[in-house]
């Protein structure tokens, strides 16, 4: 009876302050309230990574289901109203994601069902829906060992999971953006508003049993418009040395040289400008394989060409956006591939004269 009643005490204290915050309560985030669920692992079942909401749930069913009952019997004595929602996943073609192992159908419409404040204006409501039904945060995994990727083989210090094994954040098409760690709101705030693309960084804690974050994957040039914004702050300061020092010392500025000139023989179309930042990040990028393997005097033309398409396809289409609102990546990039053919094609019948 004891225990019984404190977990009603801690249902109805979670359900409330969520309410007064969201307007609407989901059986989701009484879980989470509970410390039942953790928020990274609710973050990968959205990424559609193929596991059920309960498998992630830290206590079993009849303890969920004890709950869901104390919740249920809340809801309707506050008169809220239930409004039926569905969940799709992040990625993979917005899969509709699945709660129970065994498709429970009772289970699985009351964790879907969102209770709404009946005092929520139209407009609110509308509002509201439209946040519960964005697609979760892009999910990046910092791995604890060294992985090989299902696509090309290589490795890197990020992974992305999608479809059967890990992918390197060149084959996810991910490694044009680069870290921030945690730590300052601000800076994090403003990289993560000012970058089209952007994902979380996470790594599993072996202690704590669980993934935690670690910052942001952002853009380059997003990241040194929000250090530029807060230049004023010591720590930001002292950080932008670092990334400075740290990138001099991997830049290989012959190589650089060597695949800018290539890029606009290549295409003599292509901004100068241009040519030069992505001879820079191809030349000093972690795992590139086109700076770093190939001889500087002997450049292929077929990587080069993959890395200024895929500059195109960041910086001069809709690609990024897609992705980020919730398109599968081969979707996006279906979508956007003629107008990357068409620039590309410009670029290499050379300047407008
Ligand atoms: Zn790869």
């Amino acid at each position: 009876m004891g225990s019984k009643k404190s977990l009603r005490t801690r249902v109805v204290a979670t359900a409330e302050s969520t309410l007064a915050k969201n307007h609407y309560v989901t059986p989701i985030d009484v879980l989470l309230g509970l410390r039942w669920l953790h928020s990274t692992n609710v973050d990968r079942w959205r990424q559609g990574r193929g596991f059920s909401l309960e498998n992630v749930i830290e206590v079993d069913r009849t303890k969920v289901a004890e709950a869901m009952d104390i919740f249920l019997n809340w809801a309707r004595h506050e008169g809220l109203e239930p409004s039926e929602t569905e969940y799709l996943a992040r990625s993979r073609g917005h899969i509709v994601l699945k709660f129970t192992d065994d498709d429970d159908a009772t289970m699985e419409l009351l964790y879907r069902i969102h209770w709404v404040s009946p005092s929520l204006p139209e407009s609110e409501r509308k509002e509201a829906e439209v946040a519960a039904k964005k697609p979760a945060d892009l999910l990046v995994i910092s791995p604890l060992k060294e992985f090989t990727c299902e696509q090309c083989g290589g490795t890197g210090a990020f992974l992305i999971m999608e479809g059967p094994g890990p992918l390197c954040m060149d084959c996810a098409d991910m490694s044009h953006l680069v870290f921030l760690p945690a730590g300052n709101a601000a800076l994090t705030r403003r990289s993560k508003k000012l970058s089209h693309l952007w994902a979380v960084v996470v790594r599993y804690s072996r202690s704590r049993k669980r993934y935690e974050r670690q910052g942001l994957l952002v853009e380059e040039a997003a990241l040194e418009e929000a250090e530029a914004q807060c230049l004023a702050d010591d720590e930001v300061r002292a950080r932008r040395r670092e990334r400075d020092a740290a990138r001099r010392e991997i830049e290989d500025d012959q190589l650089r040289d060597a695949i800018a000139n290539e890029i606009l023989l290549l295409f003599p179309g292509c901004p100068k400008d241009r040519a030069e930042a992505i001879a820079r990040h191809t030349a000093t990028r972690g795992s590139g394989r086109v700076g770093r393997t190939a001889d500087a005097r002997a450049l292929e033309a077929r990587p080069i060409e993959l890395a200024v398409g895929a500059s195109v396809r960041h910086r001069d289409t809709d690609y990024d956006t897609l992705v980020m609102s919730g398109m599968d990546r081969h979707e996006a990039r279906a979508q956007v591939g003629s107008d990357v053919t068409h620039i590309l094609e410009e670029w290499r019948q050379g300047p407008v004269s």
